[in-house]
C-alpha cells in the first residue's frame, strides 16, 4: 500500500461520524481557522456540495445558501473580530436566577451490558457529582460525591445530591437536558428521592442557551460547547494540561479506579476525575461571574 500513490479521499462528515478518524490532522491540515466547517450548524449537505467545488473557505458563504440568524452572527462576528451580544436578552434569561446559585454537572457511564438492576444497556447511570454553590454575597462552596467502589452508585450519590441542593435557589448545567435526564431517570429507580429531584429538576436552568441565542464569538469557531466557550470568555482558564479530557475519558478512569485497591494509583484516578468535573462547574461559576459583570 505504501508503494502506491496515496489514494484520493475527500473531507466529509464521514471524518467524524461515527468516530474522529485519527487522520484528520494530515487530511484537513489545509482547512483555514475559519471556514464552512466552523459556522455553526451548517447542514452537510451544503458543506458536501460546497467541498465538491473546491470552496471550503468563508468567503464563500452566504452566496446562494440562505443562513439563520445565528449563522449570520457568525460571519459578522468573525468580519468585526469581536462578539455579538444581545445584553438585552442576557439580562433577561439572568434575571431569572435565584440565589443560592448551584452549578452542577455529571459524569455518567453506560455500558452495553448492565451493570445494576434495573438498567438497560446503555442506560447512563451517573457515578460522581459536581456542584459549586455561590450565594447572594459571592461566597463559594464546592461539594462533591464520587463513588469510589464497583457497588451500584446510584442511591448514595441521590442522597447526597439531595442533601446537598437545599429548597431553593436556581440549579445551573450546561446543556441542563443532561443533568434532566439523570435526574428523572434516579428519581424513577428510587421513589424516596422523587419529591428531592424533581425540586432540583424544576428550578434547572441553562447556561448554554446563552451562547445559543444571545452571544455569539468567531472565537469559539462554530461550536457553543463549554470547553470552547470558556477559554474565549475567561482567558485564564482552560481544559488543556487536565489528565481526565473529556466525559469518555473520566469514563475509562471510573471503571479503571473502581476496580482498584485502596492505593497511590486509585487516589491519583480519583483526583484526576474530582478535579474534571469540578472544572466544569468552576467553569459555569467563572463565566457566570463575567455575564453578570458586564451586563451591569
Ligand atoms: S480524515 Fe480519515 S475519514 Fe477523513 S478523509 Fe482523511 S482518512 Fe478519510
Amino acid at each position: 500500500m505504501l508503494d502506491k500513490p496515496e489514494l484520493n479521499v475527500t473531507i466529509g462528515e464521514h471524518c467524524s461520524n461515527p468516530y474522529d478518524c485519527q487522520f484528520v490532522d494530515y487530511c484537513w491540515k489545509d482547512v483555514p481557522e475559519h471556514s464552512i466547517f466552523t459556522v455553526p450548524r451548517l447542514r452537510w449537505t451544503v458543506k458536501e456540495r460546497l467541498i465538491a467545488e473546491n470552496k471550503i473557505t468563508i468567503d464563500n458563504l452566504p452566496g446562494s445558501f440562505s443562513l439563520n440568524d445565528n449563522q449570520l452572527n457568525y460571519l459578522k462576528s468573525l468580519e468585526m473580530q469581536k462578539p455579538i451580544v444581545d445584553w438585552n436578552g442576557i439580562d433577561g434569561e439572568l434575571g431569572k436566577l435565584k440565589y443560592p446559585l448551584y452549578f452542577l454537572d455529571f459524569e455518567t457511564d453506560g455500558p452495553a451490558v448492565p451493570r445494576y438492576d434495573g438498567l438497560h444497556p446503555y442506560e447512563q447511570f451517573p457515578f460522581l457529582y459536581s456542584c459549586h454553590v455561590l450565594d447572594e454575597k459571592g461566597n463559594l462552596e464546592h461539594y462533591e460525591y464520587l463513588h469510589e467502589s464497583d457497588s451500584d452508585p446510584r442511591q448514595p450519590l441521590s442522597e447526597s445530591l439531595t442533601k446537598t441542593i437545599g429548597e431553593s435557589g436556581s440549579v445551573i448545567a450546561y446543556n441542563a437536558g443532561f443533568e434532566k435526564g439523570v435526574m428523572s431517570r434516579l428519581a424513577q429507580w428510587y421513589p424516596e428521592y422523587t419529591e428531592s429531584l424533581q425540586s432540583i429538576i424544576d428550578r434547572l436552568w441553562d447556561q448554554l442557551n446563552i451562547f445559543r441565542n444571545f452571544y455569539i464569538d468567531y472565537e469559539f469557531r462554530g461550536s457553543n460547547s463549554l470547553k470552547d466557550v470558556l477559554p474565549v470568555i475567561v482567558r485564564s482558564m482552560s481544559y488543556d494540561n487536565l489528565a481526565v479530557g473529556d466525559g469518555t475519558e473520566a469514563q475509562v478512569a471510573w471503571n479503571e479506579m473502581i476496580r482498584l485497591k485502596n492505593g497511590d494509583e486509585k487516589n491519583k484516578l480519583n483526583c484526576n476525575l474530582k478535579e474534571y468535573c469540578g472544572q466544569d462547574t468552576l467553569a459555569m461559576v467563572e463565566i457566570h461571574n463575567v455575564l453578570t459583570r458586564q451586563s451591569d
